[in-house]
């Protein structure tokens, strides 16, 4: 009896159940980048720390610039310049200005600050073309964040941004999930190296190169082994020597619906710990997924054909490897979008079709088959045709998966 295909979002909830995060490591900030955080980072000390100027121009008192204006400027004394870094207490007499630079900080009695654009820029004496309010171009202790409060939470991703983050709040170090190491095997006896000659019947192994790009794309260290034949006796070896280095694996090929090449199936099936499920999705209805080993690496086998390892991988792989970095995000964004042009797709099943999504538009590409590489290479969006639909018209609005 066969069973029936699992949907998508079954096989990703089996995916998930099986995955259990790295455990945490203390890193240096620097190395924290692609990481995901594990920990709360709170601002040590408010931010800014201190009452600051956001331009340069001249620390006043705000009263002193109230008539001031083109025709008829207020003209203040300049007592003394503070710099960004001065340490010093500077004070300001009322009726005078000092001039101060962008993050310098604030004079005690000064209230505003009058941008050097609205003055002559004097250094004796300033001419001030232009009323200031109080509070005008001051940057206030606390006005980012205040001392104590959370400014990053464990699950997000240390991009730039969160390194900014970091170091503002003055962390040397963070708690951070690592990058998984991932191990990429192709399978496959028609497969060779790019850049040796192909003798007819072979084809240059991209799955292996792909998975591994991808991999790093969605934040693992990533690396590929050398392709493995179609020998049922090779395939376990093969997989069982990355086992020690690895925390994810993914193989590619030999895992069709039943041939007696499906060498990946056979030598798994037999262990017990790997599942081979067929998905209602196309491309990439035959999905395996389990643990290896006494560590229990997960282990995806993907279908071979090119477009159908890389869908497998964005929707079944990519969101794994964040699970296992504890990230609070797995999900490809989602965003809808207008067909340019009508779609097919086989009924009971959900298609991911290659597309080029861009403002409210998604356009599919010509090319839609599984080992049509050459339209993968030119698309930046899967097009998701749901199950009960065989056909959209041009204009439908439809779910869009962006790419990374
Ligand atoms: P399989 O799943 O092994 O039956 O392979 C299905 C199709 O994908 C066949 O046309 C293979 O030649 C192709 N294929 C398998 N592995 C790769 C690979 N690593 N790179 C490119 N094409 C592949
Ligand atoms: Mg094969």
């Amino acid at each position: 009896m066969t069973q029936a295909p699992a949907t998508v979002e079954a096989h990703q909830s089996a995916i998930l159940a099986a995955i259990t995060p790295l455990p945490p490591v203390s890193v240096a900030l620097a190395d924290a980048a692609g990481c995901v955080l594990a920990e709360d980072v709170t601002a040590a000390v408010s931010l800014p720390s201190f009452d600051n100027s956001g331009m340069d121009g001249y620390a006043v008192q705000a009263t002193d610039t109230h008539r001031s204006s083109e025709r008829s400027p207020a003209t203040l004394p300049v007592k003394g310049e503070i710099a960004a870094g001065d340490t010093g207490v500077f004070r300001l007499v009322p009726g005078a200005a000092i001039k101060i630079m962008t993050g310098a900080r604030m004079p005690a009695d000064a209230d505003a600050v009058v941008p050097v654009e609205w003055t002559n820029g004097g250094n004796e004496r300033v001419e001030i073309y232009r009323p200031v309010e109080p509070g005008n171009a001051v940057r206030y202790t606390g006005g980012d964040a205040v001392a104590g409060e959370t400014l990053l939470e464990p699950g997000v991703r240390m991009r730039a941004m969160q390194i900014a983050v970091a170091a503002s709040a003055g962390r040397k170090k963070v708690s951070v999930r690592p990058r998984p190491r991932v191990v990429v095997l192709s399978t496959g006896n028609e497969l060779t190296e790019p850049g040796t000659p192909l003798v007819p019947g072979q084809i240059w192994d991209s799955n292996s190169y792909m998975l591994a790009a991808a991999a790093r794309e969605a934040g693992a260290l990533a690396c590929r082994r050398s392709v493995v034949p179609d020998d049922p006796a090779g395939v376990l070896p093969a997989l069982e020597e990355q086992l020690h280095h690895a925390d994810l694996l993914v193989t590619t090929g030999g895992v069709s619906m039943g041939g007696e090449h499906d060498v990946v199936k056979a030598a798994l099936r037999e262990l017990g710990t790997v599942t081979f499920t067929k998905v209602a999705m196309q491309p990439g209805m035959p999905q395996g997924f389990g643990t290896l080993g006494e560590n229990r690496v997960p282990i995806f086998t993907l279908p071979g054909n090119p477009v159908s390892a890389y869908v497998s991988f964005q929707l079944f792989v990519r969101p794994a490897i964040a699970a296992l970095q504890g990230a609070g995000d797995l999900w490809l964004p989602a965003v809808r979008a207008t067909l340019t042009a009508g779609v097919r797709s086989p009924e009971s099943r959900r298609s991911y079709l290659r597309g080029v999504f861009g403002g409210d538009k998604v356009t599919p590409l010509s090319g839609q088959g599984s080992h049509q590489i050459a339209a993968l290479g030119k698309a930046n969006a899967l097009i998701v045709v749901p199950e009960r639909e065989t056909r959209l018209p041009s204009g439908e609005t439809v779910d869009v998966l962006v790419l990374p």
